[in-house]
């Protein structure tokens, strides 16, 4: 059987690599394998090796063209891995030009999903999370323009759905709530 391609998205600081970790030991436990692929690592990689950033939070600030370049990369690199794979990324980035489209035409075509699952949760809970992760340097915005993200990831993700036929699913990941996040993320990957 062919392999499963699903992409993981939501805004920075939703806490999508959390709930995938915890999906992901729940399946393997039951024998289901997904590879776990991070599309932002894959642009780190090279945009290290070339000296234009020098951490991965300052990726989103370089020249559109640039970033257009990355994520091309990227995609061409992800498309060769077979079997199950949960890529985690961004429906759309947030730049100082604007949102950028996370999965445009050339990418989704690269990877053809089966399934664009959105991660979300209230615009307060992402603010206190990014405010109390120090791993990162995570974007420091209001719940205005949190919310504002959120409902623009979902407007694109239409688009995606309109231009490969793949499913939306929306994942709601509340404080204190991961046991159910994690078993709606487990329960479209199975
Ligand atoms: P993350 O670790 O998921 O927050 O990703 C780190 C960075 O990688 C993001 O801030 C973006 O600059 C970049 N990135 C990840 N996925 C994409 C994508 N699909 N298109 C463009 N940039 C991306
Ligand atoms: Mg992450």
């Amino acid at each position: 059987m062919q392999g499963r391609k699903v992409i993981i998205t939501g805004v920075p600081g939703v806490g999508k690599t959390t709930v995938v970790n915890e999906a992901l030991k729940k399946l393997k436990s039951e024998g289901v394998e997904y590879q776990s692929i991070n599309f932002g690592s894959f642009m780190f990689e090279v945009a290290k090796k070339e000296n234009v950033v020098q951490d991965r939070d300052q990726m989103r600030t370089l020249d559109r063209a640039v970033q257009k370049q990355l994520q091309q990369h990227a995609a061409q690199a992800i498309a060769k891995v077979t079997g199950n794979v949960l890529i985690d990324t961004h429906a759309s980035v947030k730049t100082p030009k604007g949102y950028l489209a996370g999965l445009p035409e050339w990418v989704l075509h690269e990877i053809m999903p089966d399934i664009i699952v959105l991660v979300e949760t209230d615009d307060d809970q992402i603010l206190m999370r990014r405010l109390t992760d120090e791993t990162r340097a995570r974007d420091k915005e209001g719940s205005r323009s949190i919310a504002e993200h959120q409902q623009f990831n979902r407007s694109i993700a239409a688009a995606y759905a309109m231009m490969t036929g793949c499913t939306i699913k929306i994942v709601i990941n509340a404080d204190f709530l991961l046991e159910r996040s994690s078993s709606e993320l487990a329960d479209v990957l199975r």
